[in-house]
């Protein structure tokens, strides 16, 4: 856990398919080689601290829109058991059938299980991938994203959205526009996050953000099923208090 980090972990979500949404703490993305990412920091293996502040996010849920999104940086395979049935609990309690969670491609295997936990109970669970482009070498070469699989058909087997990264270098209008069109046509609904400067080696290009906002913004701003974060923060959860 980052000393001095306190976000906000609960929010919600009006527009676009509103939802409530948190951002729990598990035991630590397993990957943690994404050469953009800082945000897996935000982690800790002090399991019942993790259920602590897990509980208290969650203690907000109100199901005002009946969907729910469980945000972790990493995947939902890091959350502790205890965090999992509290976040079924609040669910049935607050009639929420639809929760939408985050894995990484390397737990793909363990999604069919978790999602029948959840069905037998009447919640409709949704898998969020973060593919961040479908350009393999500039993947796989340049953000280190560790998805072996070129294929989208068979990546959208196991998931039902995706995240995009957009405004970095090796990018343009084209090529974000055709990236956003493949995640419409093989998948339910797109997250684009545009890359915000941090610590890692990654880092935005103003013109390539520039050319976001001109040409690509205007295209799907409008479009119910691609969301939009110009700031990594735009759904509300994770600024400092
Ligand atoms: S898989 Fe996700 S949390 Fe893990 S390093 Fe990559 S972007 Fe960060």
């Amino acid at each position: 856990m980052v000393e001095g980090f306190n976000p906000v972990r609960y929010s919600v979500i009006k527009e676009k398919n509103p939802r409530e949404i948190v951002m729990l703490v598990g035991d630590g993305c397993k990957w943690r080689k994404c050469r953009f990412c800082d945000y897996h920091l935000d982690s800790s293996l002090d399991i019942e601290n993790n259920y602590k502040i897990n509980k208290e996010a969650l203690g907000h849920i109100t199901g005002i829109y009946k969907k729910l999104e469980v945000i972790n940086s990493g995947s939902f395979v890091d959350l502790d058991d205890k965090t999992i049935k509290l976040i079924k609990d609040i669910c049935l309690d607050k009639g929420i059938n639809e929760v939408h969670f985050e894995c990484h491609y390397m737990h793909k295997d363990d999604i069919e299980k978790f999602k029948k936990d959840f069905s037998h109970l009447g919640i409709t669970v949704l898998i969020k991938l973060g593919l961040e482009t479908f350009d393999y070498k500039l993947r796989e070469e340049v953000l280190v994203k560790g998805i072996e699989e070129k294929n989208p058909e068979v990546i959208a087997k196991y998931f039902d959205e995706i995240n995009l990264l957009q405004g970095i270098k090796g990018q343009n209008a084209d090529s974000m526009i055709r990236d956003i069109e493949m995640g419409l046509k093989y998948f339910k609904r797109v997250c684009v996050n545009i890359m915000v400067e941090n610590a890692m080696p990654i880092k935005p290009d103003k013109k390539v953000i520039n050319e976001f906002i001109k040409e690509v913004y205007p295209k799907y701003i409008d479009n119910e099923r691609v969301d939009i974060l110009l700031n990594n923060t735009d759904f509300g959860v994770g600024e400092n208090k």
